[in-house]
């Protein structure tokens, strides 16, 4: 087995490093007082980012990629997090959008989107949940039907994240009701801007108001707006599907951030006369958090093998969201253990340890083992694909 990187590689790292280093400054870190601050100065990053070439790495040189392979992909998003820069505000265009379109998408549409995607110049949002549609997501109801050269649009989507800034969606909708379940469903693309689009933010525990409600009405969409075939939606959508599963270098970087930020915790709490972390329950739990973010680098290590001889991450990548995701739980469960009653306090409170970051933290991954497919429904794939159970 062979865990180093190729010199290659070794140079990409380094490049992107200086890079990180010179233009990451106050943006380290950085945290917004909302979620409109939040869009504005990211979209200012991405196309200083897009500037230095590093969005859209692994796209193809032709429409705007540096071409690179999947370890330098991993290479950037793991040097990103350690120089404490934000995550890219295009990251569903650039990660999700762009490779559908690249795959099945007509000149034309490739033409008119890509070079927006990367330079951020329009932002994109997945119009794919409905409210009786999440992991069962064949069974939706959206419907779009012909009329010449247009597709009238009516139904409802749902936890559409961004969907309040952005100007396109991909959306899923039925073109054929009497088709069975996946079949009869078509993928669009949906200018946000269009009449008859109503866009409704939820607000979240953490305060916040990342995702929204959708409802389309009489929504006029260009037939040329038609990605792949008609009735075919299906198929494109486990393209965009499988970009969303795989390795997860950010989260790695980002637990060992948490890791390092729950031991100071446990050194800095009173527990009686002595610090938290002389509490040898605490002390065992913080041991077993350290395992296993070990374990879960050599689970991102394994994924990252997988996609180099094969070309995609096959059904283990489940085996890393899951991980992952409960991994995160337990993590944050340790410090609001650590912190008890503390732990409550909010941002800006004097009284909130590491300015309240824990509790916001703490929320926003309880949403980890819902996104981008359950635990529940990752269990079944790993039981049907990766072990070969029966179905029942
Ligand atoms: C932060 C966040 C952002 C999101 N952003 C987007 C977005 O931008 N665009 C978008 O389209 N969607 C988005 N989603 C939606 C997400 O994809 C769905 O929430 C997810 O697929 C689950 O669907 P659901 O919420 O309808 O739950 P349901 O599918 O109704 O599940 C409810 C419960 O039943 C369980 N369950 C369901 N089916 C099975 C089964 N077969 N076996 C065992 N248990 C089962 C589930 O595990 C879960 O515990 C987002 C979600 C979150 C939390």
């Amino acid at each position: 087995m062979d865990l180093s990187f190729s010199a290659e590689e070794e140079a990409f790292r380094h490049e992107l490093r200086s890079w990180l280093g010179a233009n990451v400054g106050a943006l380290a870190g950085v945290e917004f007082e909302s979620l409109e601050e939040e869009v504005r100065v990211l979209v200012a990053w991405q196309k200083r980012l897009h500037g230095g070439g590093w969005v859209g790495v692994h796209w193809p040189r032709q429409y705007g990629g540096r071409g690179a392979t999947t370890v330098e992909n991993y290479i950037l998003q793991e040097e990103m997090a350690r120089a404490q820069a934000p995550e890219i505000i295009g990251r569903i265009g650039i990660n999700l959008v762009g490779p559908t379109l690249i795959a099945h998408g007509t000149e034309e549409q490739k033409v008119r989107h890509l070079p927006n995607i990367l330079a951020a110049n329009e932002i994109w949002c997945q119009l794919f949940s409905e409210p009786n549609a999440g992991s069962d997501l064949a069974s939706l109801r959206c419907r779009a039907e012909r009329d010449g050269d247009w597709f009238i649009v009516n139904g409802q989507k749902t936890w559409t994240s961004y969907a309040q800034f952005a100007d396109w969606g991909i959306l899923l909708a039925r073109t054929d009701p009497a088709a069975s379940k996946s079949r009869g469903i078509s993928f669009l693309i949906v200018d946000m801007k269009s009449p008859g689009i109503t866009v409704r933010p939820l607000r979240q525990m953490t305060g916040s108001e990342e995702f929204n409600e959708v409802f389309l009405e009489d929504v006029r969409v260009p037939a040329a707006n038609l990605v792949g075939e008609l009735d075919a939606g299906w198929q494109i959508a486990q393209t965009t599907l499988s970009h969303e599963r795989g390795t997860s270098p950010r989260q790695l970087v980002i637990h060992r951030i948490l890791l390092d930020a729950l031991l100071l915790l446990a050194l800095e709490t009173r527990r009686g006369d002595g610090p938290a972390a002389a509490d040898p329950i605490v002390r065992q739990k913080i041991a077993a958090i350290f395992t296993e973010v070990e374990i879960f680098k050599l689970h991102n290590w394994r994924t990252l093998t997988q996609v180099r001889r094969h070309g995609k991450p096959g059904p283990e990548s489940s085996l890393v969201k899951l991980f992952w995701s409960e991994m995160s739980q337990r993590l944050h469960d340790a410090a609001m253990e650590i912190l008890g009653g503390d732990g409550l306090y909010w941002h800006g409170d004097p009284r909130a340890a590491w300015n309240g970051r824990w509790m916001r933290s703490y929320q926003y991954y309880r949403a980890a083992t819902i996104f981008a497919g359950t635990s529940e429904v990752q269990r079944n794939i790993i039981a049907q694909r990766v072990l070969g159970l029966p179905r029942d």
